[in-house]
């Protein structure tokens, strides 16, 4: 068996009716459809559950997944320390999500687990889960720094680990939207806080999951979003899946996104490899860049990427440089790889300032080599 299906789900702990008391009805359309979701995967017979939560420990180069054989966790953050429950970890499902995950080359594992308890991001699926009759080991894992494709692997990787070991399991992303959708909000309001929820609401609507991984990086953070990289891990858990979607609801009456999606796998499906088609798009992004390079920034590159393969110094200049280029003079005093920088990031600064702190600065092609490997803001990505 591989994943049968997956749910979106928030996390607003308002919505438990003993933290609640009585506010929960101003998001009643988001319990109906919480509950409907928690039907669904019932529904499904689960073995196990995967549980993506934004405020398990994060760092920004290792996804953290929760260690031991089991947690506990209650409300008493939010004033309700009588609504509490325990779940056991499938142990197994998680060895081998490790395994495959190194394998693979992400960082991923069970080391610096800060507090053991269950974080309301995980809390709250499990309350509505537990309540429509679903108690499975869960695997619980948490987000990271990394970009999206690697949020999008580690998935792969996970749903690997539940093929390979034959269980019935499903996918549960938890996740708020933006928090910026009013002034009256709990974080006031941003024009981009209701256009990120537009985007990403659509993209759960249509099973979008390639708008997950290309959702402009700015718009997100602006937005104040919580739960993209955990419906990015999910979209990887079903990469080269069909799916059915249905979003079942979508609220921001409080200042902040709440969606709930479910996805149920229909059968394989090559076109949907959005892994494959986003690093595709990258290189693609990439070449017609490095097409629109001027010589200056070529030979910026050709330094760096010189070194940072054979380890050594570019020695010669390529043939064919426009004249000017090879008069040392002219190259001592302008580093091209900090112009290459400058234009890349669009950030004025000084160039000159830069050159005379470099220690190699005698030519422009060894100049480019020491701020590419030395300092830290010409660390471009595209080498
Ligand atoms: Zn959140």
């Amino acid at each position: 068996m591989s994943i049968l299906g997956a749910v979106i789900v928030p996390h607003p702990p308002l919505i438990i009716p003993t933290v609640g008391c009585g506010r929960e009805r101003e998001v009643q359309a988001t319990i109906d459809a919480y509950r409907t979701a928690a039907k669904q995967v019932a529904a499904w017979e689960p073995e196990a559950l995967i549980v993506t939560s934004p405020h398990q420990i994060m760092y920004t180069d290792y996804f953290h997944i929760s260690p031991g054989r089991a947690a506990a966790g209650d409300m008493s953050a939010f004033g309700a320390p009588q609504t509490g429950l325990t779940v056991q970890y499938g142990e197994d499902l998680r060895d081998e999500a490790v395994r495959r995950a190194e394998a693979a080359g992400l960082r991923a594992g069970t080391l610096g687990e800060r507090d053991p308890a269950l974080d309301h991001g995980t809390f709250l699926p499990l309350y509505f889960l537990r309540e429509a009759g679903v108690d499975c080991p869960i695997l619980r894992v948490g987000l990271s720094g990394f970009s999206p494709l690697d949020h999008y692997r580690l998935g792969q990787c996970i749903a690997q680990a539940v093929e390979a070991l034959g269980r019935r399991a499903v996918f549960v992303a938890s996740g708020d939207l933006s928090h910026k959708l009013r002034d009256d909000g709990p974080y006031g309001f941003a024009p981009e806080g209701p256009e990120f929820d537009r985007q990403i609401t659509g993209a759960m609507a249509a099973g979008d999951f390639l708008q997950f991984l290309t959702m402009d990086p700015a718009l997100c953070d602006r937005a104040a979003e919580c739960g993209l990289r955990s419906f990015q891990m999910m979209a990887g858990a079903l990469d080269g899946l069909a799916v059915e979607s249905k979003l079942l609801s979508y609220e921001g009456v409080t200042g902040v996104g709440y969606g709930v999606a479910v996805f149920t796998v229909t059968g394989p499906d090559k076109n949907r490899r959005f892994g494959e088609q986003c690093e595709a798009m990258e290189r693609t992004r990439l070449a017609e860049k490095k097409a629109a390079e001027d010589p200056w920034v070529k030979l910026a590159r050709l330094s760096l990427e010189t070194y940072v393969k054979t380890g050594r110094r570019l020695e010669r200049l390529p043939e064919g440089l426009p004249a000017g280029m090879t008069d040392r003079s002219a190259g001592a005093c302008c580093c091209p790889t900090w112009r290459a920088w400058t234009r890349w990031s669009g950030r004025l600064t000084s160039p000159g300032r830069r050159a005379a702190s470099a220690p190699e600065r005698s030519t422009p092609w060894s100049g480019s080599r020491w701020c590419g490997t030395h300092d830290l803001r010409a660390v471009f990505s595209p080498l």
